[in-house]
């Protein structure tokens, strides 16, 4: 259930809700938004009598959610949110890219990848310091070190950062360098690790595991929200089917569903849905035609020297093309592209 009150409801009248809540066994959230504080109420069941509440000064309406998720669904915020990553707004009408390395890999990979990325028009950048692989064998990522040089690529170019954490005891150490915090396909379900994200501030991208229903997923963001942190950014990164010709199926359908069950943004990947660069541009047009918030596109100098995702790196060429080619299909479905960073120029 869900109490909204209205414009210009005092603090002690929220705070009076949140009592009369306690009281009937409820867990009262406030989410403040520009005009309104909207009180997500989890808890009491069977519900009681909605008109109690909706009698209580500055209450505007009682509504009730009928998805098991709660805090993340539509109708707690039905203009649909807008996280700020960084300055860069998520959801809204600029469309937000995310471009960069799967992983960071050296200093001079990761700066030649910014430049050119930002360059391109994307407004924040990605880059693995901790790396989820199949393998134990495989390169698992910089640590600390990419960290370190995520920070000073933001210091360069003004761009936020947006990295994975893998672990709950990593989050307090990546969350000292990141601008958003990045919970990959396959931590979708680490509830703990969902829990600890959202009692601390930074922003979250929240990756749909590639086994993960929609209203999965939704719940996956519910952990987070509940625990505190409303800033959370889902990401469509592509579903296991019965299709082996893709990394992953991108699955637009559920841009479209999960547009009308939650106010969070929601951004496409492309890259690791495609699995093979070729591919890459496409699926990220048809994201954004769907009516995504914006996407996360992995950029690598040098794909056949990566060390992570090389055949579904896009070169800095290619990541350009694509980014001219969005401007006219932005433009049809209501959207713009990044505005440029004031920084660029500088670099
Ligand atoms: C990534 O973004 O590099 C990544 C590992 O993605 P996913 O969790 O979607 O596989
Ligand atoms: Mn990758």
């Amino acid at each position: 259930m869900i109490i909204v009150m209205r414009p210009g409801a005092s603090q002690e009248q929220v705070e009076a809700v949140q009592q009369r809540l306690a009281a009937l066994g409820f867990a009262g959230h406030p989410i403040y938004g520009d005009h309104q504080v909207v009180i997500g109420a989890i808890g009491a069941k069977p519900l009681p009598d909605l008109e109690v509440l909706e009698e209580l000064p500055g209450v505007e309406r009682v509504v009730r959610v009928m998805h098991p998720f709660k805090l993340v669904s539509r109708e707690v915020n039905p203009a649909g949110s807008v996280v700020m990553v960084g300055d860069v707004p998520v959801g809204g009408r600029q469309l937000a890219v995310i471009a960069g390395p799967c992983a960071v890999e050296s200093e001079a990979q990761l700066m030649e990848t910014v430049t050119a990325v930002r360059a391109a028009g994307a407004n924040l950048l990605r880059g693995g310091a901790f790396k989820p692989r199949s393998s134990p064998y495989s390169f698992q990522g910089m640590g600390e070190e990419a960290l370190k040089l995520l920070a000073a690529a933001r210091e360069k170019t003004g761009l936020p950062v947006v990295t994975e954490v893998l672990a709950v005891r990593q989050v307090e150490l990546v969350a000292q360098y990141a601008d958003a915090l990045q919970i990959g396909a396959r931590n979708m379900q680490n509830f703990e690790l969902l829990r600890e994200v959202g009692r601390q501030s930074k922003p979250v991208l929240l990756k749909r595991g590639m086994s993960a229903t929609i209203e999965e997923w939704l719940m996956a963001a519910e952990y987070i929200v509940n625990e505190g942190n409303q800033n959370v950014i889902l990401v469509e990164r592509g579903i296991r089917t019965f299709e082996p010709a893709t990394r992953s199926t991108l699955d637009v359908s559920a841009v479209v569903v999960a547009r009308g069950l939650t106010h969070l943004p929601i951004l496409v990947d492309p890259s690791h849905a495609a699995g093979k660069w070729q591919w890459v541009s496409g699926l990220a047009r048809a994201g954004v035609a769907a009516g995504a918030d914006g996407l996360m596109v992995e950029v690598h100098p040098h794909p056949e020297q990566a060390l992570s995702d090389g055949p579904q790196a896009l070169t800095p060429p290619v990541f350009t093309e694509l980014m001219r080619s969005l401007a006219p299909l932005a433009q049809a479905v209501g959207r713009s592209l990044p505005q440029r960073h004031p920084v660029a120029a500088a670099v």
